[in-house]
């Protein structure tokens, strides 16, 4: 439970018309599409859910970033060599109809200390979609990743950062606990981009790693250069999940 305090009698009520209300209503709503496997049995915590925060970067006092990359196009072997020998606790955001028959490279990834997290079945832009297609995209990646992995990603980034109240209902909905977008981008010329404040890398920040374009080097040639102007900055590369689960424990997380 993401706040352990102690909740007012209300509160235990409310849980349980809801818990109540699930099991009496509704038992086609929920239909697990791909896998085939048994509905998840109704979850004790938190409810109703309250909104994931959107975050593109975590308050911590560790001298860390976060590497982030998006869809899963660019299945560069050289890529896994690098996450495992420097350690490197990267996060995937993978979109199905991106990474198709490619989960193999995933898996080899996630091996070597990757994290595995949720960038929707079809890539579409949620923003205005009634819920029942944005809880389709999130909570059916969220299947699909539990059937290839046989893990549930706690972070969502939303296609193109675009997302509204709607996303994040869905996302709750669906099992995630933070919406991840991003402070810094690197771009094909090798350089960072800044959504906003101090141009320059802080600690905490999240990095978004586009696909590359043709011609541009290699996923791991980009990463061994942006690790570069990490270092130079006195940070590394921390692990996401983690220092977003610390923050929101503390309740330190940054709204956007
Ligand atoms: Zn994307």
């Amino acid at each position: 439970m993401r706040r352990p305090a102690a909740a007012p009698p209300c509160a235990v009520a409310l849980l349980c018309a809801v818990l109540l209300a699930g099991c009496a209503g509704t038992a086609g709503e929920r239909p697990d599409p791909a896998d085939g496997r048994a509905q998840d049995p109704p979850r004790a915590v938190s409810a109703p859910r309250s909104l994931p925060p959107v975050v593109d970067h975590v308050p911590t006092r560790d001298p860390v970033v976060f590497l982030t990359y998006d869809d899963g196009a660019e299945r560069d072997p050289r890529f896994v060599g690098l996450v495992r020998e420097r350690r490197l606790p990267v996060s995937m955001f993978l979109t199905d109809s991106v990474v198709g028959p490619g989960y193999g490279h995933f898996a080899r990834l996630r091996a070597v200390g990757a994290s595995i997290q949720n960038h929707t079945l079809d890539h579409r832009a949620l923003r205005g979609l009634p819920y029942a297609g944005q809880r389709a995209e999130v909570c059916g990646q969220q299947h699909k990743l539990r059937s290839r992995f046989g893990i549930t990603p706690r972070l969502f980034r939303p296609p193109y950062g675009t997302y509204d109240r709607t996303t994040l209902r869905a996302a709750a909905d669906c099992g995630i606990t933070a919406v991840v977008l991003w402070r810094a981008s690197l771009g094909a010329d090798g350089e960072l981009t800044y959504t906003r404040g101090e141009p320059r890398l802080r600690a905490g920040d999240i990095v978004s790693v586009p696909s590359g374009e043709t011609g541009s080097p290699s996923l791991a040639e980009r990463t061994e250069r942006l690790l570069r102007e990490i270092a130079e900055r006195g940070l590394r590369v921390g692990r996401l999940e983690d220092h977003l689960e610390d923050g929101l424990q503390d309740g330190l997380l940054d709204r956007l």
